[in-house]
């Protein structure tokens, strides 16, 4: 295939359509912001579909650790495509900031004051797209609730947090599964609390949907309000997973594009639909774009035909993943709910103000520490974090 292609992002979604260009005998050349690569970070990924990680790459075994279905590592999937591709195909530490004649049959990247022109652009640039504006003007919307991850080692530790209540008809839920950890670490504890939180509290989509780095401490009614809620097990699980492992707020983010492809430029994976992690399906539908796009470009005679077929199903695909996310949000944010703070909901059930409450720090001096990973989990990236 005599084709030149730019993928943007070199997370799941990018270096699956990645591999199946390659294969396919494209030139790929992959642009990834961050300097680094994710083989040692993320959390879990609740399942993973290893019919189509092996369409993707080829077969599964003779990995670090083999794929496997349920409670897979996000760095281990990672690695494993990015080996599927030849060495320099990924760039580090190279952010796209534009596209220039996006509207001819071959638009430029601009990149750093360098321009380069391709035949087609694959935006798998995740929920905070640069490429997203030069297919759709339509943007993800706040579903109304957050979830609260935690990764920590399973050593010592007695869990996973499990619990759910209704309040003001709304639900919260805590739970929890165990996960194979980066090589050497161990085994990990991938935890979660689902709660409402309103638009004024949480942060835009970030950079990678799966690594971002966790809080130096959480909020100070973090703890308390597990306490209040889920009872004083669930607290206690999560005060160790805040003293010993990593903790970050990731706001639940929904989109599903009407148009995934403009002239040569295509959206794939969160940059094309974004949806709630209780569908569990997010980075699965990524995967399953990229297969999409590789059978459309093989089936079709030309590349306009190949890119009109694949924006017909990713579209639908993406409406069809943006159901299943509104769906759950009937539960963690009701349309006819009023958005509430945890904190005022705390302080409304304990009667009081939360005065002095205590500290809950992860990175202080006296507790212990959290083992390599976590260290570099917690201090982010070696290069400036862009997340
Ligand atoms: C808590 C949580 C749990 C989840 N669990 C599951 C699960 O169990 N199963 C599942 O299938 N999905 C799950 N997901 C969803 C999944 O993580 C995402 O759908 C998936 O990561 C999307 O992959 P992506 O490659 O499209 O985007 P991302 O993973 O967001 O990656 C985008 C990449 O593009 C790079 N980038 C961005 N802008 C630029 C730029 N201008 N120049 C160069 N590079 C750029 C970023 O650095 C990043 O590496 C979960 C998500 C969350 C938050």
């Amino acid at each position: 295939m005599d084709l030149d292609v730019a993928v943007v992002g070199a997370s799941l979604g990018g270096l699956s359509a990645a591999n199946v260009l390659h294969r396919l005998g494209a030139r790929v050349v992959v642009f990834e912001c961050f300097c680094h690569g994710f083989h040692n970070r993320g959390g879990a990924l609740g399942a993973v579909d290893v019919d189509l990680v092996r369409k993707i790459r080829g077969d599964v075994t003779g990995h670090r650790r083999p794929i496997k279905g349920h409670g897979h590592f996000y760095g281990d999937l990672w690695q494993y495509l990015y080996e599927g591709l030849p060495e320099g195909v990924v760039q580090f530490g190279v952010d796209v900031q534009e596209i220039l004649d996006s509207s001819s049959d071959s638009p430029q990247l601009l990149i750093g004051d360098d321009t380069r022109r391709f035949d087609l652009i694959v935006g798998a640039d995740g929920g905070r797209s640069t490429v997203r504006k030069y297919v759709t003007d339509q943007l993800p919307t706040y579903a109304g609730y957050t979830v609260w991850r935690g990764l920590v080692p399973m050593a010592g530790i007695d869990g996973p947090p499990s619990g759910s209540t209704t309040i003001r008809g709304v639900q919260y839920a805590t739970l929890g599964f165990p996960c194979a950890g980066p090589p050497g670490a161990g085994d990990l504890w991938n935890c979660g609390v689902y709660m409402l939180m309103p638009v004024t509290e949480i942060e835009a989509p970030s950079r990678n949907r799966q690594v971002k780095s966790g809080m130096k401490s959480v909020p100070d009614w973090f703890v308390p309000f597990i306490r209040r809620f889920f009872g004083d097990w669930n607290a206690k699980f999560w005060q160790q997973c805040s003293d010993q492992g990593k903790v970050s707020p990731h706001p639940v983010w929904e989109f599903a594009a009407d148009r995934v492809v403009a002239n040569r430029i295509v959206l794939l994976g969160d940059a094309a639909h974004m949806a709630s992690p209780r569908t569990g399906a997010g980075a699965y539908t990524a995967m399953c774009d990229s297969v999409v796009l590789g059978e459309a470009l093989q089936k079709e005679e030309t590349l306009g035909g190949a890119l009109r077929r694949y924006n017909s199903s990713t579209v639908k695909r993406g409406k069809q993943l943006y159901q299943r996310s509104r769906a759950a949000a009937m539960s963690f944010a009701p349309p006819d709910c009023v958005p509430v703070s945890p904190l005022t909901l705390l302080e409304d059930a304990l009667g009081h103000k939360l005065e002095d409450p205590p500290k809950v720090d992860s990175s202080r001096e006296g507790k212990q520490s959290p083992v390599g990973f976590l260290a570099r989990v917690i201090s982010g990236p070696p290069c400036s974090s862009k997340d």
